[in-house]
């Protein structure tokens, strides 16, 4: 394998949003490529109720759209959000703004519509090919070779090139694969929570505060509603499926969300509401951990098939996305040298794929219990004033992985660095009002 060609040929196996895009950058950088899609074309088809409806498009998603020239049109039919609405059990409803400080948001995005524009631009290339209802069934690490199968035919062929991608997903068969390889460590863990999506309809839309992310935290579980460019909101309800289990008729769903989230049983409407709740299932949510994304000479895992994560942070996409942003970037590093970008993917990577993780992780408990605390409150108010006081110096956690570039590690030792200062200040101010105390 030539790993230093100009007219590479790279095979991406996935046309989610991670696939699609980095079909987007590599045709930009002139390789010709070949894309690999199990599920039908979702331009030509009403996808079915799936995975969240909208998602929480930030600062590193954006800058991945904005190389492809993409970030305009999606952000023109995105909704911004510059805050958290907790909706307490109390009615004592607070609004919690992202960043008082720049005033910068993240924003919600319909799933689809960005799935068909990504789509729709890698199309667009003349030096792409994309298959549909094309599956990767088997890999070859010794002969570089992988094996699709033509899901309309049956016809199976053995394709190779300079490059493959796996976007194929967190059940990666890329990295099922990979997983046989010596050396490959890698941990997957399902959290006992799952989640359910549920909608507020365009007409009772408008009774919700606009612009931010409503949240009813309350715990052991907690509701979070994304607006909709139609004034619509797509609810997400997160709970133990014990929980979940426990709700089984219609007076159990409606005692149960009159009982926790009073105000949405009317915005989502009864009827609705006890025939989603009865009629789906909780989906899981699963976080997967890898200590290298590489293969061979010319084996890449990118997005959820290397980190897939909980959505607590709203970083998987976005995480994904940065993830072709980085290795377009090494790619310029090495000159195209695609054994060598591939081991700095890995190398760079890991530490940051595992801070988001675990990030996200932590971030649930957050969002479902610290953001009704006093302690939550006074810590964002000390992080805002000494964000004024200290401008690009000190900035505050959510701030460095939603409105920053800065490696995720990085953010994380910020963060450590961050409380020590505090605990000293603190412990300061009380050494200091004790000897005032005693000495006056
Ligand atoms: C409830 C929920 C809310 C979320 N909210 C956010 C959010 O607000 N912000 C955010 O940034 N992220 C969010 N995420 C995470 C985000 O959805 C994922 O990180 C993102 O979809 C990953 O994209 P991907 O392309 O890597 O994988 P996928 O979207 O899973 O796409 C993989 C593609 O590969 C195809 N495929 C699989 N196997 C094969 C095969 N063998 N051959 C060919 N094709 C194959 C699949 O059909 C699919 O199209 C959320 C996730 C969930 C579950």
């Amino acid at each position: 394998m030539d790993g230093t060609r100009s007219k590479n040929k790279v095979i991406v196996v996935g046309g989610g949003l991670v696939g699609a895009l980095c079909v987007c950058f590599m045709a930009k950088r002139g390789y010709d490529v070949f894309m690999y899609e199990k599920r039908e074309d979702m331009r030509k088809i009403i996808v079915e109720r799936g995975r969240s409806i909208n998602l929480a498009l930030s600062h590193r998603g954006r800058r991945a759209l904005r190389h492809v020239g993409l970030e305009d049109e999606i952000l023109s039919n995105a909704v911004p959000m510059l805050g958290r609405y907790l909706h307490k059990l109390n009615c004592r409803n607070d609004y919690v703004p992202y960043d008082p400080v720049a005033n910068q948001c993240i924003y919600s995005v319909n799933r689809n519509f960005l799935n068909q524009v990504l789509l729709n631009a890698a199309q667009a290339h003349g030096n792409v090919k994309l298959f549909f209802k094309h599956k990767m069934t088997k890999v070859d690490f010794a002969s570089s070779t992988i094996t699709i199968t033509n899901l309309d035919t049956g016809e199976i062929k053995t394709e190779s090139a300079d490059l493959v991608v796996g976007a194929d997903g967190a059940f990666s068969v890329l990295r099922q694969h990979m997983q046989l390889t010596p050396m490959f460590d890698m941990s997957q863990a399902y959290i006992e929570h799952g989640y359910m999506e549920l909608c507020i309809p365009t007409e009772r839309g408008t009774n919700l505060k606009p612009n931010c992310l409503h949240i009813w935290p309350r715990g052991e579980f907690m509701m979070i509603a994304l607006p909709n460019q139609d004034t619509s909101w797509t609810v997400t309800l997160f709970m133990p499926f014990e929980k979940f289990e426990s709700v089984i008729s219609e007076d159990d769903v409606l005692s149960f969300f009159e009982a926790n989230f009073p105000d949405s049983v009317s915005a989502i409407g009864e009827r609705a509401l006890v025939d989603t709740f009865l009629g789906s299932k909780p989906s899981s949510l699963v976080s997967i951990k890898c200590n290298r994304y590489h293969a061979g000479d010319g084996f890449l895992i990118v997005g959820d098939a290397a980190h897939a994560m909980v959505p607590f942070y709203g970083q998987g996409m976005n995480a994904g996305f940065e993830d072709c942003s980085i290795l377009h970037e090494i790619l310029d590093e090495t000159e195209d040298n695609i054994p060598k970008s591939i081991k700095d993917f890995s190398s760079r990577r890991r530490t940051d794929a595992h801070a988001v993780c675990d990030l996200a992780m932590y971030n649930y408990i957050e969002m479902r219990d610290l953001v009704t605390r006093p302690t939550y409150r006074l810590r964002r108010m000390l992080d805002c004033f000494l964000e004024r006081l200290f401008p690009g110096s000190w900035t505050p956690l959510y701030n460095s992985i939603s409105f920053g570039h800065t490696r995720y590690s990085q953010c994380v030792r910020n963060r450590q660095w961050q409380d020590k200062i505090l605990k000293v200040g603190l412990a300061s101010c009380v050494l200091l009002a004790t000897l005032i105390i005693v000495f006056l």
